[in-house]
């Protein structure tokens, strides 16, 4: 039997290939920091890592996940309601509550699993979710999941989201989904805009904070805090894997008999095991850090703010961004590629994306600013994007 599926395997991944669609994997040999060792002995600066706050490699949450694990062993071996709840973790849950400003917090083991049990517990076939166009896969899954009735808005598009809205007027309960930032442009969502809509539709909104939390807003709280919503949302998701430290783990925050509900009836934190002692305690002194200083968020803004001037002055086209993702734009798939693998060459690790990623005639180089970064690499890397510009004749000169 194998035979035949292992040839049509074979044809699959051929032809993912032929496409230029297969996915190889960077090998990397050190911590994910700024500057980072690939496993050809080649230091290279790092500009595709959600490292965000530059938090992967630090030290007071290394420390605190060592303390951790000699304290409290090394895994839980159970889901959080028979025996796989410590303190650590109600306390990180306590202080996602505080740091998002909302009634309560559960944790799953990623965002991607916050995503798939977060909506099909809470709504029915008598219920509308009015998804944005550009959503986060985890979200598109999460939806898949659940039996309420679907509408989706083109990304970001106000007028569009109130016709859905109006299509949607008979349903019991409505849910206006969207990602805080999206990932290919680094554009927010217009939340003031979405909560007026939700107001006047008699609709709620939940937010997927992953690529915002840490970043967006003055002191990194988000989308709710750049629009001054703090506590209005009814439900946000998150990660701990991108700004908050890179491991791995994510979240619900948001009105407390939402959360009490999850955790009675949501598949993935119900039936998947704990996150380990060790990632709830670098988690809290996360909160502890970023809570204590705005450092490391304000140094976030000034190298992005700085980059995306620096490009934009030696002649790049740059999607406005208002989070740290710098969308480059060069809207040739070809020669996106070839303009990303010279800049590896020159020691940038960046990545290119082109069609189906995104829409056709838009390829770019996503560029991702971290605070890790000093402003040498900032300046290394804006002076190889403009030597390639020049040489692949984007720029003129
Ligand atoms: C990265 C991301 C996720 C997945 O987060 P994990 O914790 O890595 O599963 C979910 N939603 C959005 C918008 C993301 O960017």
């Amino acid at each position: 039997m194998y035979e035949k599926f292992q040839s049509f395997l074979q044809n699959e991944l051929s032809s993912i290939r032929e496409q230029g669609l297969y996915k190889d994997e960077r090998i990397i040999i050190t911590p994910q920091s700024a500057i980072i060792k690939t496993d050809a002995n080649k230091e290279v600066l790092n500009f595709c890592a959600n490292n965000y706050l530059g938090l992967a490699d630090s030290k007071i949450l290394i420390d605190a996940a060592k303390k951790a694990m000699d304290e409290r062993g090394y895994g839980m071996s159970s889901v959080r309601f028979i025996c796989g709840t410590q303190d650590l973790h109600k306390e990180l849950e306590k202080r996602i509550s505080q740091f998002f400003k909302t009634e309560d917090t559960i944790l799953y083991a990623a965002c991607f699993d916050a995503n798939g049990g977060v909506f099909e517990p809470l709504l029915t076939e008598q219920d509308a979710i009015i998804s944005d166009s550009l959503n986060h896969a985890s979200i598109i899954d999460g939806v898949r999941l659940c039996k309420a009735q679907r509408f989706r808005y083109q990304n970001a598009d106000m007028n569009d989201l109130e016709k859905q809205l109006n299509d949607a007027k008979d349903c019991r309960f409505k849910l206006i989904v969207t990602d805080g930032v999206f990932s290919m442009d680094g554009n927010v969502a217009p939340l003031d805009k979405i909560y007026a809509l939700a107001q006047k539709y008699d609709a709620m909104v939940m937010v997927d904070e992953s690529h915002s939390a840490g970043v967006v807003g003055k002191t990194g709280r988000g989308t709710t805090e750049q629009y001054n919503l703090q506590g209005k949302i009814e439900i946000l998701t998150g990660t701990l894997g991108k700004a908050f430290g890179g491991a791995v783990g994510g979240f619900t925050t948001g009105k407390k008999e939402i959360i009490e509900l999850l955790r009675q009836r949501s598949r993935p934190y119900l039936f998947s095991n704990s996150i380990p002692p060790m990632i709830a305690a670098a988690g809290i002194a996360m909160f502890d850090l970023i809570d204590k200083t705005n450092t490391l968020q304000d140094t976030l803004h000034q190298n992005t703010e700085y980059f995306v001037q620096k490009m934009k002055s030696a002649g790049f086209d740059i999607k406005p961004t208002q989070s740290a993702i710098c969308a480059v734009m060069l809207y040739d798939a070809k020669l996106s590629q070839e303009f990303a693998s010279l800049l590896q060459e020159e020691g940038i690790y960046v990545t290119g994306f082109y069609y189906p990623v995104v829409p056709k005639g838009q390829a770019r180089i996503r560029v991702q600013v971290s605070a890790a970064h000093k402003k040498e690499h900032l300046d290394k890397c804006v002076e190889a994007f403009t030597k390639i510009g020049k040489k692949l004749g984007v720029l003129k000169g």
